[in-house]
């Protein structure tokens, strides 16, 4: 009876699943001009606000979000680590640009454009975290996936007001260094709203792929300054992921293998 008892214990064992733990931190910064941003986030308790979003995934282990400073106006994800990182700066600099940018709005607008807008950048790392940790096959570029997926996310999940600053938020988001896009036929709208990127994105694409499956062959790309060193290092990773997005889910359509 006894040893039946625990077989039943065994076999359901495999059954059970804890949810990974999703750990907070705020990083003290240096930077005088940036406490404050660790003040109020510290205070109002910000990273929870986000955590359930982290919750809804199975994270095979723990998880952190952290804000710090970053020595440059960004978010983060760390490959591998399983690490999201706010900076300080970004915060800043959202809530310094809505500031000066929105000054015909109410003060709860401006607010609610700059939470908006780090809200979406968060969904958008929070992306580049799960098509990382569990291997999502992609073939479009990880930019253009994390911003899709974020959206996605938002779309299904959001109430019309909330979804309504979310928009206000990411566009502002992408927006605040051309403050004017939007407002003005200055642009070349039917280039950036192409259904297809830049031609000269398409193009470094083509050479990043090259490059990373023939890494000595076309090495000359990177010394000759065909290909700028801040975006050969990204073209493994790149490689890698179309790679897998192939081979798992067009090889399996094939008669033969496609690749090696
Ligand atoms: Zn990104």
């Amino acid at each position: 009876m006894k040893i039946k008892h625990w077989l039943l214990g065994a076999m359901l064992l495999p059954s059970l699943s804890f949810a990974a733990n999703v750990i907070t931190k705020y990083t003290p910064p240096q930077s005088e001009e940036l406490k404050p941003y660790y003040e109020l986030l510290k205070s109002r308790n910000a990273l929870d606000q986000v955590k359930p979003t982290v919750k809804l995934l199975k994270w095979p282990g723990d998880f952190t979000l952290e804000t710090m400073e970053c020595g440059e106006v960004n978010a983060m994800y760390y490959p591998g680590q399983s690490r999201i990182v706010m900076c300080y700066e970004i915060f800043k600099d959202l809530h310094d640009k809505s500031e000066e940018q929105l000054t015909d709005y109410s003060a709860e607008y401006r607010r609610d454009v700059a939470v908006h807008a780090a809200i979406f950048l968060f969904r958008h790392e929070l992306t580049h975290a799960i098509i990382d940790v569990f291997k999502v096959p992609i073939f479009t570029d990880e930019e253009n996936a994390a911003d899709a997926v974020a959206l996605y996310y938002s779309l299904n999940n959001s109430e019309p007001e909330e979804l309504k600053k979310l928009l206000k938020g990411a566009k502002f988001y992408f927006m605040r260094k051309n403050p004017k896009f939007g407002e003005t036929n200055d642009y070349q709208f039917g280039t950036f709203s192409d259904v297809h990127p830049l031609h000269e994105q398409r193009y470094f694409n083509m050479l990043c792929y090259t490059y990373a499956k023939y890494p000595k062959e076309a090495d000359f790309l990177v010394k000759d300054g065909y290909l700028p060193q801040s975006r050969a290092d990204y073209c493994p990773r790149q490689w890698e992921q179309l790679d897998n997005a192939m081979k798992k889910l067009i090889w399996p359509h094939t008669y033969k293998k496609v690749g090696k």
